[in-house]
């Protein structure tokens, strides 16, 4: 047996056909941006953006080095979805040519001193309160500056998950009653992932997908986990009626039962309060973890998968385990699983 070690691997062709389906929601003439903030949602940008560059129209990242980095690797429109909060970061996103979010006067103040009026998408804060100018604020500023310039006018959605919240039509309402007021070359863009597939309507010019790409959005059961998280088993040991497994002794034994011990643990990015009763796969059968998740190592109720043994892998997600489902039932989102996988878990990028 080679040495035991959690795994996970990552398959561009999910990510692919992920991105082909979400396609397939929006109005043809809408452009599609993958978002890629956070190393490609955990999936390790440089790879990822070499597979899917044929099939996008740009990309989205936060952080200026990350927008660097992708320069080198893609002609593809680029946002800066932070934008620039010095002249040096101004002169860098110039150089890589770079399109640029503002959405603040202190960021509109660093390109216009510059007359930089270049890609630029300005956000407006349709009630999210994060980002992005109050309305009059964006009005005053498209008098006096913006009126017979090209640029993208943009706005996030808080609940785009859930259909029927009142906050989408809040901000729906908020976004094209502004976007109304201004000339008809500006363009606009408003959706998630969340967005495309609860009011695909509202694709606009671009759309801005993230999670979905990645298969890790809830409402939907045709995109696919890119991911798989897996990890061997280390014990097997039998325990009776009213034993207690592991620390604080949370979980306790209402029969006898036999206990796996997996080789993954918080340190490895398992959140240490994932609850009993969640589903993993062994040997292609449901198991659920029962007691608490520690440093290094977690426990798992086998007590119906008769065969499993040392070396066996126990499945936390999959292109047929859906990230969702460990998310859900604990309270959690897929975006933070996601990101949160440590480096000493043995990454594998499957080529297509
Ligand atoms: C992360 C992000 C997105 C993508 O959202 P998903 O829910 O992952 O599709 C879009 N726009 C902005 C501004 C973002 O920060």
């Amino acid at each position: 047996m080679s040495r035991l070690t959690t795994e996970l691997f990552i398959e561009p062709k999910i990510v692919r056909e992920n991105i082909i389906q979400l396609k397939n929601k929006i109005d043809a003439s809408s452009k599609f941006m993958a978002i890629i903030k956070s190393d490609a949602y955990g999936h390790i940008l440089p790879n990822i953006v070499k597979d899917i560059d044929d099939l996008v129209d740009g990309y989205g990242v936060v952080r200026l080095e990350e927008a660097i980095e992708l320069r080198k690797i893609s002609n593809k429109k680029i946002l800066l979805m932070q934008g620039v909060y010095s002249k040096e970061d101004l002169k860098e996103s110039i150089s890589n040519s770079l399109d640029l979010v503002i959405h603040n006067s202190h960021q509109f103040g660093i390109v216009k001193e510059d007359n930089h009026f270049k890609s630029l998408w300005f956000k407006i804060n349709t009630g999210m309160n994060r980002l992005g100018f109050e309305e009059d604020e964006f009005m005053d500023i498209y008098n006096t500056n913006l009126s017979d310039k090209k640029f993208v006018l943009m706005s996030h959605l808080a609940a785009s998950n859930v259909p029927d919240d009142p906050s989408n039509k809040i901000q729906f309402d908020r976004f094209d009653a502004l976007s109304s007021k201004l000339h008809s070359d500006v363009h606009k863009s408003i959706a998630n992932t969340g967005c495309i597939i609860n009011f695909p309507e509202k694709s606009y010019d671009w759309v801005r997908v993230g999670i979905g790409i990645f298969g890790g959005y809830i409402g939907n059961n045709d995109l696919k986990t890119a991911m798989t998280l897996r990890s061997p088993i280390i014990n097997v040991r039998n325990i009776k009626r009213g034993e207690k497994v592991g620390y604080d002794g949370r979980a306790e034994a209402m029969k006898d039962m036999k206990i796996a011990t997996v080789y993954m643990g918080y340190a490895d990015g398992l959140p240490n309060h994932i609850k009993d009763g969640t589903v993993v796969k062994i040997n292609h059968k449901d198991a659920k973890i029962f007691g608490k998740v520690s440093m290094d190592v977690t426990t798992v109720d086998v007590t119906n998968i008769e065969d499993c043994k040392i070396g066996d892998w126990c499945e936390f997600f999959s292109p047929t385990h859906s990230i969702n489902k460990l998310a859900s039932s604990n309270g959690l989102i897929s975006y933070d699983l996601m990101i949160r996988i440590k480096s000493r878990v043995k990454r594998y990028y499957k080529n297509i």
